[in-house]
């Protein structure tokens, strides 16, 4: 897919733009706190209308308004010119697509698919489990409504067998049983996608790690599930026999909300024992894995955006992001400074002032 146009109005300091992009990629330049960030916030809006900076969509509202507006024009493989509007107010969201009002957010996930590059990204790595999941299971939400389904059925039941605990029933109660009758499917389908994922991420990862890095060293990504059991019985069996401690702590203390996976480099883990660079190579070629797993998902060409992450990476670097970035998916990136002047890439450049877009029309790369 590409987006063709998009019109913002009261997004975050954006009062009001009106967008139109060329077949070539668009590089936003600007000082800082100008915009930049908040443009490609909003275009990544698009694929599950979630942010990758703030699980608050009030955060999104320009101060003193009452809601934020996108519009997006879309030339999209399957779908063909697609327009997708969305108002995001405090307390909720709403969104139609070429015209009809989306109901189930399901149906909307990953129509229209992006991958945000950003500094953030560093904490797949450095950050705690809860972040690692996130990363899976939004990748995973995104092209398997199967997968969505079994997330939000999971995380339903398992607040109301926690809150059920807490209330300290008898071990053998009718409803603690139904709640797990509702957790186990939902567990085991989580589990067999996130194998697949975690191989699928792994295959792809090697050889763009080596475009970036310039090392035959192998990375992986390896699964670690809180429990051993896998199937639909097991897991059942597994909450049965664990009632009388989660009883003592008042909530379920194993299942997929516990799961954790990790980044190996060669055979060790990479967080402890990579050094700052082969961390970032590793991140950006398991972003790139993302890349490759949703196009070959969906059949469609994710948007790439880049939020200041070229000017943190040495010229080699950079230059193996481009060669391991396919050259047909549309990008977006920021920077405070025109990018090094590249072989493979060339630039549309975009202004930001203030929440205001101007076109540059020809900017020398440095
Ligand atoms: P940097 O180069 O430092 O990353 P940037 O151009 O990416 O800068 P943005 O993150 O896009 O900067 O933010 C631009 C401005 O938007 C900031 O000054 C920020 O305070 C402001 N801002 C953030 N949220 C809102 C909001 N809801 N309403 C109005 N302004 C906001
Ligand atoms: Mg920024």
């Amino acid at each position: 897919m590409r987006i063709t146009g998009l019109n913002l109005q009261d997004f975050r300091n954006i009062a009001s733009a009106s967008l139109e992009f060329k077949d070539t990629n668009e590089f936003i330049l600007g000082a800082n706190a100008q915009g930049k960030s908040n443009l490609l916030e909003a275009l990544s809006l698009v694929t599950a209308l979630r942010s990758f900076r703030t699980r608050d969509i009030g955060d999104m509202v320009r101060f003193g308004t009452g809601a934020a507006r996108l519009r997006y024009l879309i030339d999209h493989e399957k779908e063909g010119t697609s327009e997708v509007f969305c108002e995001l107010m405090p307390s909720r969201k709403e969104i139609s697509l070429d015209g009809q009002k989306v109901k189930r957010l399901g149906d909307f996930l990953g129509k229209f698919p992006s991958v945000v590059f950003s500094s953030q990204d560093i904490q797949f790595l450095r950050g705690s489990p809860s972040l690692r999941r996130r990363f899976m299971d939004l990748s995973l939400s995104a092209m398997d409504a199967e997968y969505y389904a079994a997330l939000r059925d999971y995380h339903r039941s398992l607040k109301e067998r926690n809150a059920l605990l807490k209330q300290k029933p008898s071990p053998g109660a009718a409803e603690l049983s139904s709640f797990e009758k509702m957790l186990a499917p939902a567990a085991a389908v989580m589990v067999k996608k996130r194998q697949q994922l975690t191989a699928a991420l792994c295959d792809e990862m090697g050889a763009a790690y080596r475009e970036i890095s310039g090392s035959l060293e192998q990375p992986s990504l390896r699964y670690k599930p809180s429990t051993n059991y896998r199937s639909e019985d097991e897991f059942l069996a597994m909450l049965e026999k664990n009632r009388p401690r989660d009883l003592v702590y008042g909530s379920t203390q194993s299942g997929p909300h516990r799961d954790d996976f990790v980044l190996v480099l060669g055979d060790r883990e990479a967080q402890p024992f990579s050094s700052e660079g082969q961390q970032r190579s590793l991140v950006l070629a398991l972003k790139l894995a993302q890349v490759d797993w949703f196009r070959k998902h969906s059949g469609l060409k994710p948007v790439i955006l880049a939020d200041d992450i070229l000017g943190e990476l040495d010229n080699a670097r950079r230059e193996g992001f481009w060669r391991a970035l396919p050259r047909d998916l549309q990008v977006f990136a920021t920077g405070t400074a025109p990018p090094p002047d590249d072989p493979i890439q060339s630039w549309s450049f975009l202004g930001v002032e203030k929440g205001v877009f101007f076109n540059l029309p020809e900017i020398k790369s440095s």
